[in-house]
């Protein structure tokens, strides 16, 4: 049966766009390269229509399909599991852009462009598409929308579903949902579009979207700030809200001891400030109306602030270089001194502002009682209440010791987190790493609603099966 169906997907894409053997290892394993799974083959179509044919083909076979993006994502959601019976659905050949409307302030793109392009398309076209993450270099739209990604403009212009209007999408049947919407108001009944947005390839294959656009800001202003307790950093966090409105577009939070990892493994990254301070921040503020304003509202913000005591120090950046050097702490260096540093065991996060300093006080002690020495490493986007909140193995211990206890640190930490009002996954979505937790916090109901909508959605179970929520046994395909 398998021989006919790869028989069949050659003849829909074209024989060099279904790669199985060695030609396919690259598309089965994560992107922490800690998962790898089996595929009957990769598959590579280039349009909706052949996309439509491949998963009523899979249908006909009942196969089950991993859509995938540019794989960064880090749940393991597009890594198919180990029997070998999935396709991976590649959408990379993907990746017009369809469509710009200026008047309309809309970009229309295929699934498989690469954000950074579809940034510098806006760009191009006198716009900004504000989506902003790490791997923007290699992730797509579609892997964006499947995982509703954040980024750090997210304070100002939400996550991607806030930025989506509109999709096409391929149903679990093959057909074909033209939802290309470019409508700021739509109340016409249920909202598919946003079911369809951050459902991580289960309820359906996202193929194109449209996307709003924004006005590009005429100045922009960014800073580091020290902070002499999280307190102060959250209550700057409200000032700065107030002072500068819809135009404060990054609040990324950084521990002491988070940059004090990028001053020892990662010189070659320089701090303006001096490290004596608990916690810093780089903000960044942008401005519609120009250079002077910026400035003057800039200084006015933070020089309160100053003299509230809410800030200890701060370095302004006074060029577009001295700006990207500040961003590249953040964007770069944090992550590259972590790796330098060894491993540690990841969270990301979520928890309401103001919970936040009592979240990080009770996680700390938490964790001290049950594996003392581990050194928590907290950053994120605190104006989304976002924390990435890593657990390095204590300076004289051993890593291995550390991740032979991954899942009890795992626990305690979301455990907290729930405690706190928060949410276990705030970006990166349920994939598979996280599936199995998911139940410990989630509602029954809310478990059982998600299930039926599955099951609506995908009556054989053949879209991504086993991520996010657990594969019922009752389905066809795994009889
Ligand atoms: P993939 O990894 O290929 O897929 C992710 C999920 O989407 C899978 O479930 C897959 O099945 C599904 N999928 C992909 N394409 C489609 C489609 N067309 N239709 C249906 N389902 C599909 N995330 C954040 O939110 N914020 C960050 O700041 C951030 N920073 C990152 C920085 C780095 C260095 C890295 C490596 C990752 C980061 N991420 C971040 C993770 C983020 O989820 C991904 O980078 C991105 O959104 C995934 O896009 P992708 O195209 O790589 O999707």
């Amino acid at each position: 049966m398998s021989a006919s169906l790869l028989n069949r997907l050659r003849d829909t894409v074209g024989a060099s766009h279904v790669l199985t053997d060695t030609d396919a290892e690259a598309y089965l394993t994560d992107q922490h390269r800690r998962i790898t799974g089996r595929a009957l083959a990769v598959v590579r179509p280039a349009s909706t229509e052949q996309v439509a044919q491949v998963v009523r083909l899979c249908v006909k076979h009942r196969t089950p399909i991993v859509p995938q993006g540019g794989n960064t994502g880090l749940m393991g959601a597009a890594t198919p599991d180990g029997s070998g019976r999935a396709i991976v659905l590649s959408l990379t050949r993907l990746q017009r852009i369809r469509a710009i409307d200026t008047d309309n302030d809309t970009l229309t793109v295929e699934a498989g462009a690469v954000l950074a392009k579809v940034q510098q398309a806006a760009r191009e076209a006198g716009r900004l598409f504000p989506l902003s993450l790490g791997s923007e270099g290699s992730c797509t739209i579609g892997g964006n929308l499947s995982t509703n990604a954040g980024g750090t403009q997210v304070l100002r212009y939400g996550n991607t579903r806030e930025l989506a209007l509109g999709l096409e999408v391929v149903t679990a049947e093959g057909e074909i949902w033209h939802g290309l919407r470019g409508l700021r108001k739509d109340n016409t009944g249920y909202a598919l579009r946003d079911l369809y947005v951050g459902s991580e390839g289960t309820l359906g294959i996202i193929t194109a979207a449209t996307l709003k656009l924004y006005p590009l800001p005429q100045a922009q202003h960014t800073a580091l700030l020290a902070f002499g307790c999280i307190r102060d950093a959250v209550a700057f966090l409200s000032a700065a809200r107030a002072g500068f409105g819809a135009s404060l577009t990054a609040f990324e939070l950084m521990s002491g001891t988070a940059l004090g990892l990028i001053a020892r493994h990662a010189p070659e990254y320089p701090i303006p400030l001096a490290l004596n301070a608990p916690w810093y921040a780089l903000i960044e503020l942008s401005d519609a109306e120009g250079e002077a304003h910026a400035r003057e509202r800039f200084e006015a913000v933070v020089g309160q602030a100053f003299e509230d005591g809410l800030v200890q120090d701060a370095a302004i950046a006074e060029s577009l270089q001295q700006s990207q050097a500040l961003w590249r702490l953040r964007d770069e260096a944090l992550g590259e001194a972590q790796k330098r540093d060894g491993s540690n065991v990841k969270h990301d996060v979520s928890v309401p502002i103001s919970r936040i300093p009592d979240f990080l006080v009770a996680t700390a002690a938490a964790l001290q009682a049950r594996f003392p020495g581990v050194r928590p490493v907290a950053f994120g986007h605190l104006g989304d209440g976002n924390l990435h909140y890593n657990v390095s193995p204590p300076l004289d211990g051993r890593p291995a010791d550390t991740f032979a206890v991954e899942d009890a640190i795992h626990e305690v930490v979301h455990d907290s987190v729930h405690a706190h009002g928060g949410s276990i996954s705030a970006e990166h979505g349920i994939g598979q790493t996280k599936r199995d937790v998911l139940p410990r916090y989630k509602s029954a109901v809310e478990l059982n609603l998600m299930h039926r909508l599955k099951a609506a959605f995908d009556p054989l179970g053949l879209l991504n099966p086993g991520k996010v929520l657990a594969q019922p046994a009752s389905h066809p395909h795994t009889e």
